[in-house]
């Protein structure tokens, strides 16, 4: 091991600047902007996900509420039409895991485009892949908004994305192209993943596989995103072996406060676009729209 530290990076005083354009926006409102997040609230890492959201939608100006998915997945799909047809509802997050029987990108289309939060919606996921503006899913957002905040211009960097979901690596790596970054993306079928991280000025590793990042993952120097927070008996983890990759790679991001408070920003950012865009006299709307 070299005498370098490695830096930690946090996303507090990032998420807190976010938050603050958010709470301008919304006091352009007549109302703060609601948002529902839905939850299972038998998760203890669902349920104090949602009540961190909660504690700190106040500092962007949004009413946050919580409820949980009801039993059967037909329940839950009239609990989401419901939504969907509330005026009083701006906004709603599904966070996963969504209930046995449920499919989040169904689920978001029965919640409609207009007040889905999460990106899922194919109209959204769809403007994203066509270069068109569109609102990205919030963690794949905070995962480019923090590469920026450590590097600057993204232009020509070599990025490794591990894992390819449909709400962080996939999107991520369309943002991150749209950025003019040189992008690898891994998943677990990956035959030699050493060698794709290796290459990367940045590693985003979004896998959910505590210690899956060592140092041998990793060139001198480089920075990872640790977005990943999966619960063990030794507390939330990421994907890196902190004592492992310790001054051998430039930078780190701690769990949970690293990506994590981007990504409540950048949704309770979605949280107010949403908002924003539903109140918008129809005229106006419909001028803007195309
Ligand atoms: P997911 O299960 O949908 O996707 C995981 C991806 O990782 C898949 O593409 C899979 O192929 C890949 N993968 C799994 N094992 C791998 C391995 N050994 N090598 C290479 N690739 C591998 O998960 P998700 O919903 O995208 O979430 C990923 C992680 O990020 C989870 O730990 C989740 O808790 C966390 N998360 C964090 C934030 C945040 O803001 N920090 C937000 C959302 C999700």
């Amino acid at each position: 091991m070299s005498d370098r530290r490695t830096r930690l990076f946090k996303g507090l005083d990032l998420a807190a600047r976010l938050n603050a354009e958010s709470r301008a926006l919304a006091a352009g409102l007549k109302t703060p902007p609601v948002c529902l997040v839905l939850a299972d609230r038998e998760n203890a890492g669902a349920r104090a996900y949602s009540d961190r959201q909660a504690a700190t939608a106040a500092q962007a100006g949004i009413a946050m509420r919580i409820a949980a998915y009801a039993g059967t997945p037909s329940a839950i799909h009239a609990q989401i039409d419901a939504i969907a047809a509330d005026p009083d509802i701006d906004a709603a997050a599904m966070l996963l895991p969504l209930p046995p029987g449920c499919d989040p990108v169904e689920s978001a289309l029965r919640l409609g485009q207009e007040k889905d939060v999460d990106g899922l919606h194919p109209l959204s996921a769809g403007r994203l892949a066509a270069g068109l503006p569109a609102r990205p899913p919030a963690t794949a957002m905070a995962c480019l908004l923090c590469a920026q905040e450590i590097f600057g211009a993204l232009r020509g960097l070599d990025v490794t994305i591990v894992g390819a979901s449909r709400i962080v690596g996939r999107p991520l790596a369309t943002l991150l192209l749209d950025a003019e970054a040189t992008v690898t993306l891994c998943h677990v079928a990956t035959r030699d993943l050493a060698a794709h991280t290796r290459q990367a000025d940045l590693v985003v590793s979004a896998a959910g596989v505590p210690g899956l990042i060592g140092a041998g993952h990793l060139k001198a120097g480089a920075a990872v995103l640790d977005v990943a927070v999966t619960a063990t008996p030794d507390g939330l983890r990421g994907d890196v072996d902190l004592a492992a990759v310790d001054g051998h790679a430039g930078l780190v991001s701690h769990v949970p406060d690293g990506v994590g408070p981007v990504t409540t920003a950048c949704l309770f950012r979605n949280v107010v676009e949403a908002a924003r865009a539903r109140r918008r006299p129809a005229a106006q709307a419909t001028r803007t729209a195309h």
